[in-house]
């Protein structure tokens, strides 16, 4: 059976670092949404040019554009052993949508990851990225530390830097639309039996110990349906 993931939770939660770890140990690639988005502005296409505006006010890109993205994505061969999206869905009519592109495959793991408010602004307006590849900074790399200057990404040896939709205020716009468009998602999957919700207020290692447990006992719950892909 296809391990097909998605992370949810606000932005801030860990969801990047979290998809991150867990495709790598399970061998699966993961999509981020946000990152595709990110490629294509600094590619200049037309999706980026059409989508920078939108990310820069921390709103969000439409649904359209959005769906036909992770459509093709999932097309794919190499989500034939399963995928974590990070980032999608994040509204409603895109969830209804993944579970039209998702009929006849292994059913959704959905991964819920649960931050209070005032943790999520803290790190968000201190979290740094590396400015060539986009990894995130190693864990306690803060921006406007004396060492964020000097240090280098160990991926690709590029700078580190904030995100632009990273700011306070644009922080503050993103957490309303998350309560406003993401949240309801919540109440969308959560009566499903692949519904694990994860307590991500905690150190990195022990929510993707968490996250490994709760998204091995939904896999082996052997859940219904689907053909293995
Ligand atoms: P992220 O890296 O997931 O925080 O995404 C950064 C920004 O990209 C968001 O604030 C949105 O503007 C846009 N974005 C990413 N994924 C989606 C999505 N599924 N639907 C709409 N906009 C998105």
């Amino acid at each position: 059976m296809a391990l097909n993931l998605i992370f949810l939770g606000p932005p801030g939660a860990g969801k990047g670092t979290q998809a991150d770890r867990f495709a790598q140990a399970k061998g699966i690639p993961k999509i981020s949404t946000g990152d595709i988005l990110r490629g294509a502005v600094a590619a200049g296409s037309e999706l980026g040019l059409r989508a920078k505006a939108i990310m820069d006010a921390g709103n969000l890109v439409s649904d359209e554009i959005m769906i036909g993205i992770v459509k093709e994505r999932l097309d794919r061969p190499d989500v034939s052993a399963g995928f974590i999206l990070d980032g999608f869905p994040r509204t409603v009519a895109q969830a209804e949508a993944l579970d039209g592109i998702m009929a006849g495959r292994s059913p959704l793991i959905i991964v819920d990851i649960q931050v209070p408010d005032a943790e999520l602004v803290r790190r968000l307006t201190s979290r740094l990225i590396c400015r060539g590849c986009g990894a995130n900074a190693p864990e306690g790399l803060l921006a406007g530390s004396p060492e964020a200057a000097s240090a280098r990404c160990g991926k690709c040896g590029g700078e580190f830097g904030q995100r632009a939709d990273d700011n306070e205020t644009v922080v503050l716009e993103r957490l309303k639309v998350y309560q406003r468009n993401t949240k309801p998602l919540v109440d969308y999957y959560q009566s499903r039996p692949s519904f694990c919700a994860i307590d991500g207020a905690q150190a990195p290692a022990q929510v993707a110990a968490k996250i490994e447990a709760a998204v091995d006992a939904a896999a082996a719950a052997g859940l219904p349906g689907g053909t293995g892909r």
